[in-house]
Order: C-alpha cells, then sequence, then structure tokens
C-alpha cells in the first residue's frame, strides 16, 4: 500500500493524495496550487500518473484548493466518480465553473499579446465545458454513513465543522486480507463556528493525514473576535469611511454575514449597508439557504426567526460589474465583502485602489494571507503597494481578525487529536513548513506517536502502521547541510540511483566538485590495509587478520613489517588495482593532481584553511583518496563475494556493522576530510559519502542509507 504526497505538503494549497493498493489508484482531492509562482507551474505539468487509471476522487470540500483541478483530470482522461457530500457538490459546480472561467479569461488575455507579437498561443489549463463534464461524475454521499465504493474499499464523510458541505474522511482500504484504516481531517474547523456543525470526533486510525494551517497559532476566542469586529465598524463609521472586507466567496462572506447579523441583533453596532460584491459569494450563499439542513442549531434558529443572516434590508448582492464600480463612487458609510479573501485577485482589487489611499477607509483582513499576496503585503505593514500596476498610497486602517478563519488553530487541532485513542502514523500537511514542523513537534511531545512532514511529491510505502519513504521520491528531496561540501552515490544492483556533488574542490580557483572527484579517505585507509592483508591471507600468506590481534590503527605497520615494502605499494596492488577503482591512489597532499580535492578545516580564526598546513607530518606520508564512484564499485565487489572469499569478507566487515543504519559502514577522518562508505552484505545497497570538509557527511550519509535501506526492502516493485 502506497501513499503519495501530491498536493498540500510544506504549502497549503494544491491538496492531492494518492493511495495505491491492490492494483487499484485513489486519489483523495485534487486541488489548485495558489500562492507563489513556483507552486502555481505545478498546475501546469502533467500529472505524475495516468488520470484514465485512477478509479476515484474521494472530495473533502469544495475550496478550490482542494477541488480546482478536477476538470483538468477529467480533460486528461479520467472518467471514475467523485464522491464528496451533496452541498460540496453543489458547491463545486459553481466554483469550478467559475475556476475554469478565470483559465479561460487569463489564456484569452496573454493569447491576445502572443497572437501580436507571433508567438504560439497558450491552452487553457481547462475550460468551462471541462468543469460541466467534471459535475456529471459526481457522485452525492450523505454524512456519516459507510459506504463501499470499491471493491476493498469503503468510505465515510464526517462533519469538518470548515465550510458548509465539508468533511473529514475515514477511509477503509483491504490489502492481502488486512484492513488499514486512513483518516484525512480535511480542513478542519474550530468547534463553535458559525453556520457548520463542530468537528466530528474520531476515535481510531492507522494512518491520519491532518491538516496544520494554523499549527503554531491560536485564534481570539468568538466573543473576542465579534467584540474586535464591533469596535472597527463602529471606528470606522464613526471616521465616515467604508469598511472593506476581502473574503473567501465560499465559506467566510456567509460568516461575516452572520457576524454582522448577530452585533446588530444584540444592538451593539447600528443596522448597516453591507454589499456583497461577488457574484460568486451571491451563488455559493444560495447553495447556503438551499441546504439549511446541515446546518448548526443556532444558524437554523436565526432563520426560522427570520433573522437569517443571508437576507435583510441592509443586505445587497451586487451582480453587475455596472453596479460594483458604482461602489467606487461611495466615499463612507458603508461595508464591501468581496473576494478574492487574500486581496490577489477580484473586484476586492478595484475596492482596495479606491478606498486605501483615504485614512478614514478601514481594511478587515479575517481569513489566512499566503505569502506573496496583497492581503499578507497590507497585513506586514506596506506604505505603499502596487494595484494594476498602480502605486497606492496606504493610509487606511488595516486590521486583522484571525478568529474568523474556517480553520482550527493550534489548540483546535490539538483537542481534536486528544479525542483518537488509537493513531498509527501522522503525516502533517496544508500548512507553511514552519507551521507543519512546529505543529509536529507539539504531537510529539503529547502524543508519543510517529509524526512526519511530507515533502510534496514524496511517497510512502506502508507496512501496517509503518510508513517506509520510497527510494525514488526521497532522492529527489535528497538535501545537504549548508557548508557541506563533497560527493555522494547510492547504488542498488548496480544501478545508480543517485549521484550528486556539491561544494569545491579548490577554493583559490574556485574549482567545483564533481562526483569523480577524489577524497582524501584518513583514517579509512586503515580499512584498505587489512583488505590487503586478507587478500595475501587468501593467497595462504600467514597473517594476522583478527581485530584482537592488532590493535587498532596498526594494519599499515603490520602490513609493511609483513611484506618488506610501503603499505601503499602493498594496497595498490592488492586492492585497488585488482579492484578496477581507477581514480583511487595515494598522494602527498602537497602533490595533489587537479582530480583530487584539497582538503579544509578550520583554522584560527574561524576561517577555512587547507589541511597541508594545518597537519605539517601529513605532509611526509602519501594519504589515500578516492572516488564516490570507486567506492561504490568497491563495495558492491567485496558484498557479492567477488573480491574475497565469504568467509573472510564477513571477518573483514564484522567490526563494521550499524546496527541503527542496519549497514555496514566504514568511516575515515582527518584534518579536512571525513568519508563514509558501505552498504549491505550479499545485499544490493552501496552508499558513499566522501567529503573535504568537515561538515554534513554524516548527515548525507544517513539519509541516503536510510532512504537506500528502505528503497531495498521496496526491491521497486511498488513503482509502476
Ligand atoms: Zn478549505
Ligand atoms: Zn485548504
Amino acid at each position: 500500500m502506497r501513499i503519495q504526497f501530491l498536493g498540500a505538503a510544506q504549502c497549503t494549497s494544491g491538496s492531492c493524495f494518492l493511495l495505491a493498493f491492490s492494483g487499484r489508484q485513489v486519489l483523495v482531492d485534487c486541488g489548485l496550487f495558489q500562492g507563489p509562482e513556483e507552486l502555481k507551474q505545478r498546475n501546469y505539468r502533467d500529472f505524475p500518473f495516468s488520470p484514465a487509471e485512477i478509479d476515484a476522487v474521494i472530495l473533502t470540500h469544495a475550496h478550490i484548493d482542494h477541488s480546482g483541478l478536477l476538470p483538468k483530470l477529467t480533460r486528461l482522461g479520467f472518467r471514475g466518480p467523485i464522491y464528496a457530500t451533496a452541498v460540496t457538490a453543489d458547491l463545486c459546480s459553481i466554483m469550478l465553473a467559475d475556476s475554469a472561467h478565470i483559465q479561460e479569461m487569463e489564456v484569452e488575455r496573454k493569447n491576445r499579446k502572443l497572437k501580436r507579437r507571433g508567438q504560439p498561443l497558450l491552452t487553457p489549463i481547462y475550460t468551462v465545458a471541462d468543469a460541466e463534464k467534471t459535475m456529471q461524475q459526481f457522485r452525492r454521499m450523505a454524512y456519516d454513513e459507510e459506504m463501499e465504493i470499491l471493491p476493498s474499499l469503503r468510505v465515510r464523510f464526517r462533519d469538518a465543522g470548515h465550510i458548509l458541505g465539508g468533511a473529514i474522511v475515514e477511509i477503509w482500504v483491504e490489502e492481502e486480507g488486512e484492513t488499514t484504516k486512513f483518516v484525512f481531517s480535511g480542513d478542519l474547523g474550530n468547534t463553535g463556528q458559525p453556520i457548520v456543525r463542530d468537528p466530528t470526533a474520531i476515535t481510531e486510525a492507522d494512518v491520519l493525514v491532518i491538516e496544520s494551517t494554523y499549527g503554531t497559532r491560536l485564534h481570539e476566542d468568538r466573543e473576542q473576535r465579534l467584540e474586535l469586529l464591533a469596535e472597527i465598524v463602529n471606528r470606522t463609521r464613526e471616521r465616515g469611511g467604508n469598511l472593506l472586507i476581502p473574503a473567501f466567496a465560499l465559506g467566510r462572506t456567509q460568516d461575516i454575514l452572520y457576524g454582522l447579523r448577530v452585533l446588530q441583533d444584540r444592538g451593539a453596532i447600528p443596522p448597516l449597508s453591507i454589499y456583497i460584491d461577488s457574484p460568486l459569494a451571491s451563488k455559493a450563499t444560495e447553495v447556503f439557504r438551499r441546504h439549511a439542513q446541515v446546518f448548526d442549531y443556532e444558524t437554523r434558529t436565526m432563520i426560522e426567526e427570520k433573522r437569517s443572516p443571508f437576507e435583510g434590508p441592509g443586505v445587497h448582492f451586487t451582480e453587475t460589474a455596472e453596479e460594483s464600480k458604482r461602489l467606487n463612487e461611495v466615499s463612507g458609510g458603508i461595508v464591501i465583502i468581496a473576494a478574492s479573501g487574500m486581496a490577489d485577485a477580484g473586484r476586492i482589487k478595484h475596492h482596495l485602489r479606491h478606498n486605501l489611499w483615504r485614512k478614514e477607509a478601514a481594511v478587515l483582513l479575517v481569513g489566512y494571507q499566503a505569502e506573496g499576496t496583497l492581503g499578507r503585503r497590507l497585513q506586514d505593514g506596506a506604505e505603499e503597494v502596487r494595484i494594476h500596476g498602480e502605486p497606492v498610497k496606504v493610509a487606511a486602517e488595516i486590521e486583522t481578525i484571525s478568529g474568523f478563519s474556517a480553520h482550527a488553530d493550534q489548540a483546535g487541532l490539538l483537542s481534536w487529536l486528544r479525542r483518537f485513542s488509537r493513531i498509527g502514523q501522522v503525516f502533517v500537511v496544508h500548512g507553511e513548513r514552519e507551521s507543519s514542523e512546529g505543529f509536529t513537534e507539539l504531537i510529539q511531545k503529547e502524543f508519543a506517536v510517529p509524526v512526519l512532514v511530507p515533502r510534496l511529491d514524496e511517497s510512502f510505502v506502508m507496512k501496517g502502521t509503518e510508513a517506509v519513504s520510497t527510494w525514488d521520491a526521497r532522492c529527489r528531496s535528497f538535501a545537504v547541510e549548508e557548508d557541506f561540501s563533497g560527493a555522494c552515490q547510492v547504488s542498488v544492483k548496480r544501478e545508480v540511483k543517485f549521484r550528486g556533488a556539491f561544494g569545491l574542490s579548490e577554493r583559490r580557483f574556485k574549482i567545483k566538485n564533481s562526483i569523480f572527484t577524489a577524497f582524501n579517505l584518513g583514517s579509512a585507509r586503515e580499512f584498505f590495509a587489512r583488505t590487503a592483508l586478507f587478500r595475501l591471507a587468501a593467497q595462504g600468506l600467514a597473517v594476522p587478520l583478527t581485530s584482537d590481534q592488532a590493535p587498532e590503527g596498526d594494519w599499515e605497520k603490520e602490513l609493511a613489517g609483513l611484506t618488506g615494502e610501503k603499505p601503499w605499494e602493498v594496497v595498490q596492488r592488492e586492492v585497488l588495482g585488482p579492484a578496477g577503482m581507477g581514480s583511487s591512489r595515494y598522494f602527498y597532499l602537497d602533490q595533489l593532481p587537479a582530480w583530487a580535492a584539497s582538503g579544509y578545516t578550520t583554522g584560527p580564526a574561524g576561517r577555512l584553511v587547507e589541511n597541508i598546513y594545518a597537519i605539517p607530518e601529513a605532509a611526509s606520508e602519501p594519504q589515500l583518496h578516492a572516488s564516490a564512484p570507486d567506492l561504490v564499485r568497491f563495495w558492491h565487489l567485496l558484498a557479492e563475494g567477488e573480491f574475497l572469499p565469504r568467509e573472510a569478507v564477513e571477518q573483514l566487515l564484522a567490526p563494521y556493522g550499524d546496527r541503527r543504519l542496519g549497514i555496514y559502514v566504514i568511516e575515515g577522518k582527518a584534518p579536512g576530510a571525513h568519508v563514509l562508505f558501505g552498504g549491505t552484505y550479499e545485499g544490493p545497497l552501496a552508499v558513499a559519502v566522501l567529503s573535504n570538509g568537515e561538515q554534513g557527511a554524516l548527515h548525507a550519509f544517513e539519509q541516503l542509507a536510510a532512504w537506500g535501506k528502505a528503497g531495498e526492502d521496496d526491491g521497486g516493485k511498488h513503482r509502476k
């Protein structure tokens, strides 16, 4: 069974998780990427799976960061069912058509320019027609009912308390007679949110995938935020300005309306003129009205008492662009709620342009403001911003109320987690990296369960509740410490799985390390001296071989005493030559060839100095240098029994088993050198990390060894 994180991993958009089991593939969500350009680019790339081979999609809720790429999936060949709650299906028919319309308009605008320049034209990610086709694939599910949607896959939708129709999904997958229960939190709301019911408490999960948008932050509580809202409304009115509220058309807009209604009922604010300037919000509100049965108790009561937050004398939904423009002429006294929630698109931008420079106006930010958006810049206190290419001074009051967020805050997430009586493995997703990592620490501290923050595209094989990262994805995400300088290679079955070179081999002339650069092996030269002794023993010479026969570090002396030659001459003849280690040789440190790396060590005053100056005596003896491909090659020969008889190999390697990593590791150090290499004995894995500095080699080796081990066990059979 495999789970892959194709979105919302160390970011808050593009939510998409692939479950692969028993030859089937199911997606949970298929969202649009938003925010920084490098994320948005992912909307245009091919899916890393074949859409036609996806058996079904399970959709948590209608927000575009969860549903926005469904029409693309259909466009590229997906014909299966999309399971969602009835409200989510209704909301999607509005949201996806709107999103498709935006895609088409944007491409049309770009194409006008391209046409004039005679350049090739773009096609939209998807069209309104694609969105309509997608809608026919929806299957409406009731809350709380368990249903088998595929042989060996059952699903149940539970209230998520996030937006109307939003769901936590429980998924039971059966493979080889064993059932694994996945729980996807979707976007989770706080308890006591307006309109929606509270999130359902779930008690068991083998694998829990939980959001962490506000993993490190706390919201104001409900009363506090209503008080703040009242203060801002009253202050702005007294100054005679307009109050602008950028809000998601779906969810937030209705929450604000609800809050304003409650405050008006209490007499905390005067009757208001509220303009909802977003056709999408109007349509979404219409869907809300239609699905009153899933409202929480309080909202149902308000509607029964004819105090519906969605209608009333002061609530206006603008439809046409003209109506919207007319609002620009109103200099004060009204409330405008418009999309987008992060103020980086939609009608709110026009209203900001006409109001930001007025010191009597106010802007109230009520939702999450992602990095790089206009909303975030305002929140961060920008004195001037650009809107539609024009600079606009910011004189208006800018306020934030985070309590209106439809997402649970840290306390909300933790209290939802506390209801579990059993969790196997946790994956923390849907948060910016600091937020996900911060939240992970909290979970570890309180619940003592394994927690991972997956990277984008990373995939894990689930063995029971144990998550093993698969080889390919891990290698793509390989990261070295900042000051690591050296080369790395991993091979499985003699096939190179990963190769990388980092930093400089010669600092003065800025020569870069390459995968073929030879590095000083430092104290690992002893291992090669001992290997040479085993070779001699295999030829019938009586030589001391076991650790207790020669004190550690004296194998070169043994070798010299036995043969009457220089030890490096014997190693060259008995090991490096026969093993075909062509770029490995003994060099005096002051006579290095261009393809061998100079070693760097931290000298006085923290400056990096070449090791030749740090260890004068080192120049008196040649040092063994080798490249990463040579060490990997050597390991394969050794492990496969081609270089020495098997008993000899066992004896040779006995002192080097590393229990923690589950492989054999030979480590060599010297000033300005740190080398680790090894692998599995009789197994197919070989790993080498060589460094001409003193930082980061172990970190790199540990990652590669662990992933190599997982990749070896995985045997590649889970990949397509
Ligand atoms: Zn959401
Ligand atoms: Zn989301």
